[in-house]
């Protein structure tokens, strides 16, 4: 058993550090689409949102995502970005608690 160190993130709603498995990357992509990130690996400018509805909602009205991102988030975008939050959470949830030993 090695002892790692969990990279730490800040939700961009609450302001929590958080480690990063425990959130949500949301990204802004060179062609300027916003969009949820699962895999953490797409290339982009990056912000983090803890895997709960509330916190992107908080984002979204307080439009600390747009700040996050340097880019004005449309409402349509924020729509889309709403529902697949939603259809993402339940995945999320699932693939946290999976996570025991990896
Ligand atoms: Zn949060």
């Amino acid at each position: 058993m090695k002892a790692r160190k969990v990279p730490l993130r800040k939700c961009v709603a609450c302001q929590q550090m958080m480690p990063k498995k425990e959130l949500i990357r949301v990204v802004k992509t060179p062609d300027d689409e916003v969009l949820i990130d699962l895999s953490g690996k797409k290339s982009g400018r990056g912000a983090y949102l803890c895997g709960k509805v509330s916190c992107f909602k908080l984002a979204q009205k307080n439009k600390s995502l747009d700040r996050a991102l340097k880019h004005q988030v449309k409402p349509e975008i924020y729509e889309q970005l709403a529902q697949d939050f939603i259809s993402v959470e339940d995945e999320f949830i699932a693939a946290k608690e999976r996570d025991g030993d990896e």
